[in-house]
């Protein structure tokens, strides 16, 4: 039996990042949660021209130097420049442009006198406030200069990435393209959701729910496949897959009974392990390379494969993503007592009371629950070495919500 970290670090040190790839750099929400591969740098200056950060008067400074609530000074408005006017325009000493929020300052104009600060005059203007020069302006450059890295590599692209990502006047950038996911059922007693199961059959809710937690990983899921029990079907649905697909993740056939198809396609080809991991739930577990894609054979039981997929599928994924391993956890404190088989590492699943840092269990820990499966809010960590996990005690847990 392998502990639970021996077989995670040999799933995740299997694996490497997928080559990158160029895409276009407008795709904005297309590359959203892909890993830049290299840094990116502006090829412009932003902001792009000199411009008002306020509604208000482009004026000299020193021509309202004394300009004071009780002796205002009053300026001639040559004309207004809104956000958007093109037109290359200069200010005369001793007049004032009316000029809007990003609209380009003109030349000789050296501050912004903000609207509030006069009696907002559009032919002549009273200027109740002497400002410095340089007042409420964004010089050109000033954010960044041509060559300036916005993004370095291995950035995780969210959307505060966006406006850089936009305005840095790049066509194409290098990212690491998202995993290939597919998913393949396994068993003869499954029936496709919507139909109605008969005696001894149950209905194939993992491979959807396999699809849906990587799709909230952020991977590509490219197949969600249903084959019966026999090793050469299996062989052949992978075989095929592997082709298109990255990473593959089978559920059921890989433990203990008569009919394992995982085990039958694969077991002793030198290039799958079927291993016994110390942990619960998910004891049996199988992982392999086929023709360059790293295939997970989960247990079947639907707990079991959530927890394998978070635990397993999820980490060596997000590095094939060029990301860190491991998924966010957080730590928390046992609220209610439950009991963790002896020399298994626990994956529990629980709910969080109202304040988000104390845990207690939710419905029975067996792996076939799936009313407390649907309830549960997070998983929590209980090393292998506790058998009773008390009240008070500090623990991680896995939050279920907001996997990316
Ligand atoms: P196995 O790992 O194939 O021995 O399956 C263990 C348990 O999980 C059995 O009760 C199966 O019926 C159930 N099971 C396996 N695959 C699925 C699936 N895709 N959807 C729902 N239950 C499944
Ligand atoms: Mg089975």
């Amino acid at each position: 039996m392998l502990t639970f970290d021996e077989y995670q670090q040999r799933v995740i040190a299997a694996v490497r990042p997928l080559p990158p790839r160029s895409v276009a750099a407008t795709d904005a929400t297309g590359l959203l949660g892909l890993v830049t591969a290299e840094p990116l740098r502006s090829r412009v200056p932003l902001p792009g021209f000199t411009n008002s950060a306020m509604d208000g008067y482009a004026v000299l400074a020193a021509d309202i130097r004394g300009a004071a609530a009780d002796s205002p000074v009053s300026l001639p408005v040559t004309g207004d420049i809104p956000a958007g006017d093109t037109r290359s325009l200069r200010l005369e000493p001793g007049t004032c442009w009316r000029i809007m929020t990003g609209a380009p300052l003109p030349d000789g104009a050296d501050a912004v006198v903000q609207v509030e600060l006069t009696d907002g005059g559009t032919d002549t203007v009273a200027i109740r406030e002497a400002v410095d020069a340089g007042c409420a302006i964004r010089h050109r450059g000033e954010d960044l200069e041509p060559g300036d890295e916005v993004l370095p590599a291995g950035t995780l692209l969210l959307p505060r990435h966006v406006p850089a990502l936009l305005s840095a006047g790049v066509q194409e950038i290098s990212v690491i393209p998202r995993p290939r996911v597919a998913i393949v059922s396994t068993g003869d007693e499954l029936v496709e959701p919507g139909q109605q199961p008969g005696h001894g059959q149950v209905v194939d809710s993992n491979g959807p729910m396999l699809a849906a937690l990587a799709t909230e990983c952020g991977f590509e899921v490219v197949a969600v496949r249903r084959v019966g029990d026999t090793g050469d079907e299996v062989r052949e649905v992978l075989t095929e897959l592997a082709a298109a697909a990255d990473v593959i993740v089978t559920s059921g056939g890989v433990s203990a009974g008569a009919f394992e198809p995982l085990k039958l396609a694969f077991e002793g080809s030198g290039s799958f392990d079927f291993v016994k991991v110390a942990m619960q739930p998910g004891k049996p577990q199988g992982f392999g390379n086929l023709d360059g894609t790293a295939v997970f054979a989960l247990p079947g039981n639907p707990v079991s494969s959530l927890v394998s997929f978070l635990v397993f599928v999820a980490p060596a994924t997000r590095v094939l993503a060029g990301r860190d391993p491991q998924l966010a956890t957080v730590g928390a404190r046992v609220a209610e007592h439950w009991v963790s088989p002896p020399g298994r590492q626990q994956f529990a699943r629980v709910i969080f009371d109202e304040n988000g840092s104390v845990v207690r269990p939710i419905g029975g820990q067996g792996s076939h629950v799936l009313g407390g499966l649907a309830g549960s809010q997070a998983l929590a960590i209980v090393p292998a070495d506790t058998t009773e996990v008390a009240v008070g005690e500090a623990l991680q847990v896995i939050p279920l919500e907001g996997l990316a």
